[in-house]
């Protein structure tokens, strides 16, 4: 008779259990059971690969009730107890089963225990021998401030969380690739994890990393990967082949079994926030990664977060600043205001900022012109009735996009003809109001017939490949005028590139989003940060910003005036201590969605009733979204808040299991720490 044991087994399921299965002892193919081995079991009808979390002699169910394990994935080591932690923090804080946290970072090939793909990806894998760190590439000779900060992270034993706070292209970087080379250096087997917001608009930094570091295996680590890729990439950062992890935010729940260093640029950014799912921070998840392998953590950019500026301020945090830009005379652009009140627009256009591009035009320099609307106009009307193209499934205007002649919904894809008349009153003069990229670019060319336009947007780079041929054109000097969404404002090094003009800002003034003017800030000084990266030009010019404003006494481009984030960030510390909210105060979302946004109220009243301890947590009204329906669906929230951290996370830990057991058909999530409400 075989002999079993039982392991205990988490699978990729919305149910919050651990499994129990029978385990063969000493049968052929089964090794000794561990925590952290991959098995394949029986789950309702069909086999899913599942997690063994613990090991045990016997089980508290009756054991002839019990499956048995159908085969081991042994061609993956186990994975590390310290990761199966960071899955369970992360389950725990952000309110998901552990299997639904753990089994998605592991690569679909593996899961579904694809025998043939697994044994070749293994055989392939290759361990680089010898001191393969040594470069002998040029590297620029840091500045005093570059070599105290490579300094203090890489002497740097246990953990510390560094916010490396400089302006753009002020030679952070090179300072992320010199600590690199210096904890590589450390130890033969150490690993570090570099994430950016998004691999795919930042191709440079990869380009840097491999080039400095010829002999090194570097992995990386996105949503855009082949399976096939994903699975190879993976298993070179498990086995700890690949010493150096290139990724976005899903790279910080891969397994890393040496992990020393992790470098978290654009710390900012909003795309650490995972949206769906497993809602996490992958920012807040590195650091408390570092913290418990005890490791330095560096968190690098030029408009910190309030939250990591908020531990600086209290000493949690310690800050390395950037004064200036790295290369010489390269300063910063000077940021003026145009008073759009002062100046009318033509076609979206000041006078000024046309002369300024003329004068770019005369002297074969590149201008950037910012506007973060795609479409030709965000809404086409009727003025003899008022009527508005709303899309009939979202409570959202229907986009004009001209060069495809119809209307699209940038919410739910929805597409629909031009109407010819006003489907209201039969007029047949109808408008287009206000302005996107498209409707930019046509102005523009009018008052430049000769320039070289390109247009770069989410429309204009669907194709796979596009985008990297547009900004190749853009390096390459073959565009004289770039219009483009955020999708440009990020990291990119434009040599040529003296003038930004940003076109219509000011709607983040008014958002129902007390973050959005932080967020508009932050984007100022990104694409500000596009100009004059290549030292003064040619013509002894210092390169422009020019912003377009109804409002240019406003606090927040008065700062913006002088790059002075430090001084702004005060000021809305202040704002939100007042108002206790983060990071002064903690914030979780209950989502919830129905045909009928009543029904979705309802559901969060009923939640309300269910809190324990109503009175340890502020409650507000549930209401509806900002924009309440989405394809049909019709979408409600209700936010809670406490000064307590723990607090609302005790809170939390009671209460999910209840919202779990209602039974009433309607869908909701839960958002811990949102990012916008
Ligand atoms: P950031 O990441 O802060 O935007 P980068 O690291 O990309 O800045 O540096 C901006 C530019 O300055 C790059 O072209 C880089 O090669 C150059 N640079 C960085 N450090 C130095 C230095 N110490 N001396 C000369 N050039 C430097
Ligand atoms: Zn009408
Ligand atoms: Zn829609």
């Amino acid at each position: 008779m075989i002999q079993h044991c039982i392991v205990q087994v988490v699978l990729d399921t919305p149910l919050d259990f651990y499994f129990d299965y029978r385990y063969p002892v000493e049968a052929e193919n089964f090794p000794v059971p561990k925590i952290g081995m991959l098995v394949v079991v029986p789950f309702g009808r069909r086999e899913e690969a599942g997690l063994i979390v613990d090991v045990k002699e016997e089980s508290e169910i009756d054991e002839n009730k019990l499956k048995d394990v159908v085969s081991v994935i042994s061609e993956i080591p186990p994975l590390r107890t310290d990761w199966i932690d960071l899955c369970r923090f992360a389950a725990g804080y952000y309110q998901r089963p552990l299997g639904e946290v753990a089994l998605p970072s592991i690569p679909k090939n593996i899961r579904a225990n694809k025998k043939l793909a697994l044994k070749r990806a293994v055989k392939a894998l290759v361990q680089v021998p010898g001191n393969i760190v040594a470069t002998n590439m040029e590297k620029p000779v840091l500045l005093k401030a570059q070599e105290q900060a490579v300094s203090a992270i890489v002497k740097t034993r246990g953990f510390k969380p560094f916010v490396l706070y400089g302006v753009t292209g002020s030679g952070k970087t090179e300072i992320y690739l010199q600590a690199i080379e210096e904890k590589l250096k450390q130890s033969d087997a150490m690993q570090v994890l570099i994430m950016v917001p998004e691999i795919n608009l930042t191709p440079q930094l990869e380009v840097s990393v491999r080039s400095r570091f010829p002999g090194v295996t570097i992995a990386t680590l996105h949503s855009r990967l082949t399976e096939s890729e994903r699975l190879k990439n993976w298993l070179q950062i498990h086995t700890g082949v690949a010493r150096i992890v290139l990724g976005t935010r899903l790279a910080i729940l891969a397994s890393m079994p040496q992990l020393g260093l992790i470098v978290v640029d654009e710390e900012h950014d909003l795309s650490y926030k995972q949206q769906e799912g497993l809602r996490y921070s992958a920012r807040d998840l590195a650091v408390w990664r570092a913290n418990q392998l005890g490791i330095p953590v560096v968190l690098g950019s030029a408009t910190p977060s309030l939250e990591s500026w908020q531990h600086v301020l209290s000493g949690r945090y310690v800050k390395l600043e950037l004064p200036e830009r790295a290369v010489k005379d390269a300063v910063l652009p000077a940021i003026r205001l145009i008073d759009a009140t002062r100046e009318p627009l033509q076609n979206g256009f000041s006078p000024s900022l046309i002369n300024a591009i003329k004068r770019r035009l005369e002297k074969s320099e590149q201008s950037l012109l910012f506007l973060n609307r795609r479409g030709y106009a965000p809404v086409i009307t009727c003025e003899a009735c008022g009527w508005i193209s709303v899309c009939e499934r979202c409570t959202a205007y229907m986009v004009y996009h001209k060069s495809h002649h119809l209307l699209r919904c940038h919410h739910c894809g929805l597409e629909r003809p031009i109407p010819r008349v006003c489907p209201d009153c039969g007029n047949i003069d109808l408008q287009t109001l206000g302005r996107g990229t498209q409707r930019i670019e046509e102005g523009l060319a009018g008052y430049f017939p000769d320039a070289r336009i390109l247009r770069i947007d989410a429309d204009s780079t669907r194709k796979k490949g596009s985008l990297e041929a547009a900004l190749e054109m853009v390096h390459k000097g073959e565009i004289d005028i770039v219009i483009g969404t955020q999708m440009i404002s990020k990291g990119h090094d434009f040599q040529n590139m003296t003038l930004v003009g940003v076109l219509n800002p000011d709607t983040a003034l008014f958002s129902h989003d007390y973050r959005a003017g932080e967020r508009l800030f932050s984007q100022l000084m990104q694409v500000a940060g596009r100009a004059g990266r290549g030292g003064v030009s040619e013509h002894g010019n210092r390169s422009e910003v020019l912003i377009q404003t109804r409002y240019p006494m406003h606090p927040l481009y008065q700062a913006a005036l002088t790059h002075d984030y430090g001084n702004y960030v005060s000021d809305l510390l202040m704002e939100r201590q007042n108002a206790g909210l983060p990071p002064f105060g903690f914030q979780v979302l209950l989502f919830a969605e129905a045909r009928k946004v009543e029904n979705a109220l309802d559901f969060l009243r009923q939640a309300i009733d269910a809190i324990p301890e109503p009175e340890a947590v502020i409650i507000n009204e549930p209401i509806p979204m900002a924009m309440m329906r989405i394809a049909n669906v019709e979408r409600a929230q209700l936010l809670i808040e406490s000064t307590s951290r723990g607090r609302l996370q005790g809170m939390l830990k009671e209460w999910i299991p209840v919202l779990r057991n209602m039974k009433t058909g309607i869908r909701w999530h839960i958002e811990v720490d949102p990012m916008s409400i």
